[in-house]
């Protein structure tokens, strides 16, 4: 008798993206297919004291099972870490530490998702939440994004049509489109969840990774500035793109229902995230190590993201249209045709891996409607001659 697994594993397949990823061994490419950060720039030593003082300080915290809700002097830590980026006299007790954003999304799956629940989602949008929302059931509607984030018009209508069960956004240097949402539009998407009553998830693992200067604050930060607003929103963040995603120390901040069961399901899933990560983490942001580690990864990503963007220019011409992004780890760019060159992202992978350089086409990081002209290009991992290097490989490639 063969095994037989659950029917939800229906709705769901191993992402297109880990098969290239099964290329990427080649020796001597270069890729710009990954959404890490750098290795080269975590900050060891910072992270060796934190975990020596939390070892010799608080061995019992460190070691020892703890709350599902988190390890007290992180949440203490994390509140202070999101009150100054504006969020307004929030309470440790307002946000639960989770195994990563990713556990996050998760969480917000098993707790608000049935079958055939409506769910909105940015095309583009972020894969592992495709997946993980589709193994819960959720029926995805793609609300298109532009160079300012999600189109508002557009998502009101949709939100009107399908009645959702929440909206997934992105809204700052949004994974794949590297797009940031304009102070207009994010106004406008909390007055829409005040008017049509609707949760709006705000995943923003990226809002540090600015380049010049600092992005619009976070819709949950806005909340003040719209009535009834703070209910409805739900925000995710993470210490993965700005100190290690190893730690898989993320967070979320809701409305105390939601928290609540989202704990609930948390302790069933992995009772809680590693003390040992939580307590290093908290030591860490004491130490007051974060302003220093924050403006070294934003000088050396924006550096490479503008080497990127000139060697585009320079090297690919028409042949690709994109957006200089402000922050994050993306290029989020579209083959044009322009010039009989190739139209279709898959194909233009495929070439580039023969000729020594990955990325990872778009398609599937949209719910529905895949625009197969798109590609995302990752500048976080390579140096900046490499990136010049591989930008002149793509170029031999089109
Ligand atoms: N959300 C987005 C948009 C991401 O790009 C990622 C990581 N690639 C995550 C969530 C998950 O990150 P982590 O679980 O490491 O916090």
């Amino acid at each position: 008798m063969p095994l037989t697994f659950a029917p939800r594993l229906d709705n769901v397949e191993t992402s297109a993206i880990r098969e290239l990823f099964k290329l990427l061994g080649k020796p001597g490419i270069i890729s710009f297919a990954g959404g890490f950060p750098d290795s080269a720039m975590f900050d060891v030593e910072g992270l060796r004291e934190a975990s020596q003082k939390a070892l010799a300080e608080e061995p019992g915290g460190a070691l020892q099972y703890g709350a599902t809700e988190g390890y007290e002097p992180l949440r203490a830590q994390l509140a202070a870490f999101m009150q100054a980026k504006g969020v307004a006299g929030l309470a440790p007790q307002e946000l639960i530490v989770t195994t990563g954003s990713q556990q996050a999304l998760d969480l917000l799956g098993k707790t608000l998702v049935g079958p055939g629940d409506k769910v909105i989602v940015e095309g583009p949008t972020f894969l592992a939440t495709i997946q993980c929302f589709r193994l819960y059931g959720a029926d995805l509607v793609s609300a298109p994004v532009d160079a300012d984030g999600v189109q508002v018009d557009r998502l009101e209508q949709l939100m009107a049509e399908h009645k959702p069960k929440f909206v997934y956004l992105i809204p700052t240097f949004g994974n794949p489109s590297g797009a940031m949402l304009s102070p207009e539009r994010r106004k406008r998407v909390l007055e829409l969840a005040v008017k049509y009553q609707t949760l709006i998830v705000e995943d923003d693992p990226y809002g540090d990774l600015y380049f010049g200067e600092a992005p619009p604050p976070s819709l949950l930060a806005l909340t003040p500035q719209v009535p009834g607003s703070r209910e409805w929103v739900a925000h995710c963040g993470s210490l993965s793109k700005v100190l290690s995603p190893g730690l898989r120390v993320g967070w979320m901040i809701a409305q105390p229902e939601l928290l609540a069961k989202a704990t609930m399901c948390k302790q069933f899933s992995d009772a809680h995230t590693s003390t040992f990560a939580q307590a290093t983490a908290a030591q860490y942001l004491k130490a007051g190590r974060m302003p220093a580690t924050l403006a070294n990864v934003r000088r050396v990503y924006a550096e490479r993201a503008q080497a990127m963007g000139a060697a585009l220019q320079r090297d690919l011409g028409d042949a690709v249209a994109f957006t200089q992004p402000q922050g994050g780890l993306f290029f989020w760019a579209r083959l044009t045709g322009a010039g009989g060159k190739v139209r279709d992202a898959g194909e233009f992978a495929k070439r580039a891996i023969e000729h020594g350089v990955a990325f990872v086409p778009g398609a599937p990081f949209f719910a529905r409607d895949a625009d197969v002209s798109t590609f995302r290009l990752s500048f976080a991992t390579a140096d900046v001659a490499r990136i010049e290097e591989g930008v002149g490989r793509l170029a031999k490639a089109i």
